[in-house]
C-alpha cells in the first residue's frame, strides 16, 4: 500500500540500512564511479540510500525508512511526490501514446503545453506573444537558450556569473562556475565566456558588455545550488537595462527557481523583470523529464532555417511528460503553490534566522519562500549536518562552491507540523 505523503519521519533501521548497503554496493559496482557520488567516492565504502517509494513530502527508502524530504528531489517535487493528479495523468496518456516524432511529428498535449507556458511565462515585452523551445534536461534548455541568443545576435560571447549552475553538459558546463566540474574539460568548452561575480556592480556589468560583442547574460535569479543567494536589490533589473542597451539578451536560468520555488510563478517576477529567455525544468515534470525555453515568438524566429531542426532530441517534448506537466500546471493553479512557498518561507525564516546565533556551526542563514540555504562553517560541518539530519529521517542536499551550504528545499505541499518536526529534527542535528 502506498504510504500517505502527510506521515512524520520513521526510522526502522539506521540509514543507510542493510539493504540499501547491499544494493548500493551493487550499484557502484554496474554503473561508472561517480554517478552515484555516495558509492564509492574517493575508493571509500560509502554506502547511499536507494529510494523505493515516494508520496507528497515522504520518501521511504529501501529498508523501509520513512523520511521527509527537504530536497523536494533536487526541487522536483514542487507538487509534491507522486501527486494523484500528476499519476493520472501520466496513467492516462500512457494507455494512448508514449511517443512521437521529436521534431518531425508532433502530438497534441505538446501544442497544450506550450500554449500554456507561453502565456505564463514572463518574457519580452508584456502583452507580446510568446513561444516555447520543448527539451528535456535543464543544461539542454540552457543550451537551446544560448543557442538562440547566437543565432539572434550574431555575435559570439557569453557573459555568466560565479557562483552558477546551468548544468554538466558541453554546453551548459561553460557557463557553470565550480571549477571542480569544469577543469577536466576545460579545452573543450565555450571559450568566448566572460564570467563575473554574481551581483557584480552595475559599471563592471556595463564594462562587459560594452564591447557589444555579447549575445546573451546568463543568470539564476536567485542563485540554487552553487549556495542559495539571492540577488542584491534592484541587481537583475540593472543587468536587464545593461543588457538592452548592449543589445545583448537576458537569459533567466529558473530551472530550480520556477514553478512557485521562491513564491512567485517565476523568481524575476519577484524583481519585476522580464527575461528575453527563460529556462525551466524540474518542478515542470512533476518527476518526468521535461524542460523548456520560453521567449518572444518574434525571436524564436531565427530557428526557421526551411531544413531540418537545428536543434533536437529523440525524446523532445514526450507526451507523457507533456501530460505530467500539464497536471503540474494545474495543480500549481488550482493550490496556488506560488502563494503556499511564501507562506512556507513565513515559517522557515523567523525561525532559521535564529539559527547562526544558537548554533556555532552554522554562518548564515539565507533564502526567499520555499528556497534556503543554511551555510555551515566548513564542508565537513556540512556534511556531519546532513548526515544526522538523514539518521534522524530529514533528507538534505548540501551544494555551494565549497560544499558548505545545506539547501531547505522542500515540497510547496508540505505540511506545517510536517515542516515544524523536520526543523526540530534538524536543530537536534545542530545541536548534538
Ligand atoms: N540550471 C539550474 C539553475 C539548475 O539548478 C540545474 C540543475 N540543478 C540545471 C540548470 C541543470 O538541469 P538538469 O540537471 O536537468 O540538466
Amino acid at each position: 500500500m502506498s504510504p500517505p505523503g502527510d506521515r512524520l519521519p520513521e526510522i526502522v533501521a539506521p540509514p543507510p540500512g542493510p539493504r540499501a548497503r547491499a544494493l548500493s554496493r551493487r550499484l557502484a559496482a554496474a554503473e561508472a564511479p561517480g554517478v552515484n557520488t555516495l558509492a564509492g567516492a574517493a575508493g571509500a565504502e560509502a554506502p547511499s540510500l536507494l529510494w523505493a517509494e515516494a508520496w507528497g513530502s515522504n520518501v521511504v527508502d529501501v529498508d523501509g525508512n520513512r523520511y521527509l524530504d527537504l530536497t523536494a528531489g533536487f526541487g522536483v517535487a514542487a507538487v509534491g511526490h507522486r501527486h494523484p493528479r500528476v499519476v493520472a495523468a501520466i496513467e492516462r496518456q500512457s494507455r494512448r501514446l508514449l511517443h512521437a516524432l521529436g521534431d518531425v511529428h508532433g502530438h497534441p498535449l505538446r501544442l497544450e503545453l506550450a500554449e500554456r507556458l507561453a502565456a505564463r511565462a514572463p518574457v519580452g515585452e508584456r502583452g507580446a506573444a510568446a513561444a516555447v523551445y520543448p527539451a528535456i534536461s535543464g543544461a539542454e534548455a540552457v543550451e537551446v537558450a544560448v543557442k538562440t541568443a547566437l543565432l539572434a545576435t550574431g555575435r559570439r560571447r557569453v557573459l555568466a556569473f560565479a557562483p552558477s549552475y546551468h548544468g554538466v553538459t558541453a554546453g551548459a558546463l561553460a557557463l557553470t562556475s565550480r571549477a571542480a566540474f569544469r577543469d577536466p574539460f576545460a579545452a573543450h568548452l565555450h571559450p568566448h565566456l566572460v564570467r563575473l561575480p554574481y551581483g557584480a556592480g552595475e559599471e563592471a556589468v556595463d564594462r562587459a558588455l560594452a564591447a557589444g560583442d555579447v549575445a546573451c547574460a546568463v543568470v539564476e535569479p536567485v542563485v540554487g545550488r552553487e549556495g542559495v543567494l539571492l540577488p542584491p536589490a534592484g541587481w537583475l533589473a540593472a543587468l536587464a537595462a545593461a543588457c538592452r542597451r548592449h543589445g545583448a539578451l537576458l537569459v533567466a536560468d529558473e530551472v530550480f527557481t520556477g514553478f512557485g520555488r521562491t513564491g512567485r510563478w517565476f523568481a524575476v517576477e519577484e524583481d519585476g523583470v522580464r527575461p528575453d529567455l527563460l529556462v525551466c525544468g524540474k518542478a515542470l515534470g512533476g518527476g518526468l523529464p521535461i524542460a523548456a525555453v520560453a521567449a518572444p515568438r518574434d525571436l524564436f524566429e531565427v530557428w526557421r532555417r526551411g531544413g531540418e531542426a537545428l536543434h533536437t532530441a529523440t525524446f523532445i517534448a514526450n507526451p507523457v511528460a507533456c501530460a505530467a506537466a500539464l497536471a503540474v500546471l494545474d495543480v500549481l493553479e488550482a493550490e496556488d503553490l506560488p502563494a503556499r512557498a511564501v507562506h512556507l518561507g513565513s515559517l522557515l525564516s523567523p525561525r532559521l534566522e535564529t539559527w547562526p546565533d544558537r548554533f556555532a556551526r552554522v554562518a548564515a542563514v539565507r533564502g526567499r519562500g520555499a528556497l534556503w540555504g543554511v551555510e555551515l562553517t566548513d564542508r565537513e560541518e556540512a556534511k556531519r549536518f546532513t548526515t544526522r539530519a538523514m539518521e534522524q529521517g530529514v533528507l538534505l542536499l548540501a551544494g555551494g562552491p565549497e560544499g558548505k551550504v545545506a539547501q531547505i528545499v522542500p515540497p510547496l505541499v508540505i505540511g506545517e507540523n510536517q515542516l515544524a518536526v523536520a526543523l526540530d529534527l534538524l536543530e537536534q542535528a545542530l545541536a548534538g
